[in-house]
């Protein structure tokens, strides 16, 4: 599995629709201060389902979207897309080419695809999650994060560990039936109250 494409429009500081096509191996993005590096990383962050506006280095998830400059007005909306080589079938999806989207509108609404079809943020972290990829940015070490590494603490690194270890998707999977188990109960509760009341 490698990153094939990223294509970006919208996004921070890329206005127009921008392609960066990878090789297998290593890929290195050099330009002068503020010409937009880390706005490439955040990119991928983001597609692969970033919710934190802080590691995005913006205050609202509004931000990503590019704010327009002297010449060039606003845009309603952000786009990245990332195409994902899967021919050694590392991603859990029949399909030896991944492209997974997202789109958010200045207007609020936000959108994932997966091959083009219309997917949820949980369809892309689950498609995601065994890979070493995903939202929680562990693979993305930007700057100065490796001090936060370093400082980590047990509790922190042994989430590291875990997402390494692919056991954070089952956390999540557990958090999510207890959370189904709760309400459930509380419709039963409320459904003895019902019966005693009718009896
Ligand atoms: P450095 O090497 O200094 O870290 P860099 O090449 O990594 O810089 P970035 O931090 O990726 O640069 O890009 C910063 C630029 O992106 C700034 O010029 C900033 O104004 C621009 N930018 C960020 N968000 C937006 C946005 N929503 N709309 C337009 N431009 C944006």
């Amino acid at each position: 599995m490698y990153l094939k494409t990223l294509t970006i429009r919208g996004f921070k500081s890329f206005a127009s629709k921008t392609t960066f096509e990878f090789e297998p191996g290593v890929t290195s993005v050099i330009g002068p201060n503020g010409s937009g590096k880390s706005n490439v990383v955040d990119a991928l962050a983001w597609v692969m389902g970033e919710q934190g506006v802080k590691n995005l280095r913006g205050g609202k998830m509004e931000d990503v979207i590019f704010a327009g400059t002297t010449g060039r007005a606003p845009l309603g909306r952000a786009q990245v897309e990332l195409t994902i080589d899967n021919s050694d079938g590392t991603l859990p999806i029949d399909y030896s080419e991944v492209t997974i989207s997202r789109t958010l509108f200045r207007s609020g609404g936000s959108e994932y695809h997966i091959n083009g079809e219309a997917a949820r943020l949980l369809d892309i972290q689950e498609l995601l999650s065994d890979s070493g990829l995903g939202r929680e940015m562990h693979v993305i070490v930007g700057q100065g994060q490796l001090d936060r590494i370093l400082q980590a603490t047990p509790e922190e690194r042994r989430g590291f560990i875990e997402e390494a270890a692919g056991i954070l998707k089952h956390r999540r999977r557990k958090e999510r039936s207890e959370r189904k188990l709760q309400s459930m109960r509380a419709n039963l509760d409320r459904l003895r109250d019902l019966t005693e009341e009718v009896h």
